[in-house]
């Protein structure tokens, strides 16, 4: 029988009140992987309940010493970077990505909780001027318990880009990872015990969105939601939010430009621009799926794109040959191949399709080939709309200002990567492109010691860095009368 998970509330693994239980499956066969409890609202009312007390009682929050917060974050930290290869490999079983990335993922989660821990020794506040008689300070304080919903592309990073902020803030939090990769948020769950979390501080809540993610949004002992995911559900969570002004960050999708100008060194600007689509099986949030292309170098770019896609080696993530795994769940499959159905019916070119893998044992598994699309037409819908899969749709340009308009022609504006030789170029389009991050001459590098978040429809707030820090804080003005 498959492992039975629980959850992690106050400190302890719990069944889940109802005695639900959900599968979570491995998407390069299809197979069951574990059976997961299915949280429900009084399993969140508690997990927010023991949030709440750990911070209100002083085991979290401002009554404990930053060092002390500092320690626990470094020792989180040191566990994860001594499980790496048992957490990317768990990574891997859950959500199909490549071993050698979810490694990197496990990683930069462990360097996220250093650069925090950092952080928790360093919060200060503001003296401003206010006149000969009055001292007025403007200090920093966690902004209390928080609802931390986090999505299926990147489960483990994704969840630790905000818990280990949260965290160092003084914040206490309520994890509810997605439904499809439940495993590493769980055991960072386990490894926050280890590191010696006082009970309350970190809970984990496993379950669906409907049932276990919207009594996390609508609770009214949280204080602020951080949710990464569909602009749709973000949109739902803002609206639900507004009853109580919880706060609220949303890290939504995207639609995000690769611009390839003539002058670019195409040895760099075409693996780059492959990597910004087919990485992480195109399921990326800042995928690089619109690519603008000037017309005098586009053929040289679409034929080494076409054989970027060709190189690719799909299977399962543990196989160290393979450089794109599988796509999360037979529902995103689903949603892909619908994608590549319309692009082919509302006419879009397709310069490649590739090929599913043929071995058996992947014949259960939610793979879907890289494909690459030409059109002239921002009009398509696979021009228009998150795909969230390795698919690609290539424009040419003839200049930078109808590149720029067409850059912007979407509702979001998460990133943007520009590939040129000429600096000044770069900075004008920089500049000119709505965006949260762009890129110059690379694409999809998001240190975590910078700044991460979109533009327009692609959300609210930032994360990472000094940011996704202040993002857990509020300010309090204490004004003292001298006279
Ligand atoms: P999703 O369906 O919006 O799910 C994201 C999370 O929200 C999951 O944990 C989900 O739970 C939960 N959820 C669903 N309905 C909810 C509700 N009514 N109330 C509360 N929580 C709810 O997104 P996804 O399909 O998993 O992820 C893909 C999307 O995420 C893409 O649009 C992508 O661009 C975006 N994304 C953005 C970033 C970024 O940094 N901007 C990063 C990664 C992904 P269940 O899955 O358990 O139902
Ligand atoms: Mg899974």
């Amino acid at each position: 029988m498959a492992d039975q998970h629980q959850l992690l509330v106050d400190g302890a693994w719990v069944d889940p009140a109802a005695g639900e239980h959900f599968d979570t499956v491995d998407p390069a066969t299809g197979e069951v992987l574990a059976s997961v409890a299915a949280a429900g609202a009084d399993d969140v009312d508690r997990a927010v309940t023991a949030a709440r007390r750990a911070f209100d009682g002083g085991a979290w929050g401002l009554a404990v010493p930053e060092r002390e917060r500092a320690e626990k974050l470094f020792a989180l930290a040191t566990l994860l970077r001594r499980d790496v290869d048992e957490l990317a490999r768990l990574e891997t079983l859950d959500c199909g990505k490549p071993l050698e990335d979810a490694r990197w993922d496990v990683e930069e989660a462990a360097f996220m909780f250093e650069y925090y821990a950092g952080w928790a020794t360093k919060i200060t506040g503001d003296i401003p001027p206010v006149g000969p008689e009055a001292l007025s300070l403007v200090v920093k304080e966690p902004v209390g318990v928080c609802g931390l919903i986090v999505p299926w592309n990147y489960p483990l990073l994704m969840a630790c880009q905000k818990v280990a902020p949260a965290l160092a803030a003084g914040c206490t939090v309520v994890l509810k990872p997605a439904e499809q990769t439940p495993l590493t948020a769980l055991a960072l769950g386990r490894l926050s015990i280890e590191a010696g979390l006082p009970p309350g501080v970190l809970n984990v809540v496993t379950g669906t969105g409907p049932a276990a993610g919207e009594p996390l949004v609508t609770h009214r002992g949280v204080d602020k939601i951080s949710f990464t995911g569909s602009k749709a559900v973000g949109q739902h969570i803002m609206r639900l939010c507004a009853d109580d002004l919880k706060r609220v960050t949303l890290e939504l999708g995207g639609k995000s430009p690769n611009i390839v100008f003539a002058d670019a060194d195409l040895s760099e600007a075409v693996p780059g621009t492959a990597l910004g689509i087919f990485g992480n099986q195109g399921e990326v949030c800042s995928a690089g799926s619109r690519i603008f292309v000037e017309r005098s170098v586009y053929d040289d770019v679409l034929g080494g794109l076409v054989d970027e896609a060709r190189a690719v080696t799909l299977g399962s993530g543990l196989d160290p040959d393979v450089t794109m795994g599988p796509l999360v769940s037979a529902l995103q499959r689903e949603r892909v191949e619908g994608y590549i159905g319309l692009g082919k019916q509302q006419g879009a070119r397709l310069a490649y399709e590739g090929t599913r893998p043929d071995h058996p044992a992947l014949a259960g598994g939610f793979f879907v080939p890289p494909t690459v699309f030409e059109t002239d037409s921002l009009d398509l819908t696979i021009a228009r709309e998150e795909i969230f899969g390795p698919v690609a749709t290539v424009v040419p340009f003839d200049d930078v200002d109808q590149v720029t308009r067409m850059a912007n022609d979407t509702e979001y504006g998460l990133a943007a990567a520009i590939w040129t030789r000429d600096i000044g170029k770069a900075f004008a389009a920089a500049k000119a492109v709505r965006a949260g991050v762009v890129w110059v001459n690379d694409s999809q590098p998001a240190p975590s010691e910078a700044s991460w978040g979109g533009f327009k429809q692609s959300g609210i707030g930032r994360e990472l860095g000094p940011y996704g820090l202040e993002a857990f804080l509020e300010s309090k003005q204490i004004y003292v009368k001298l006279a």
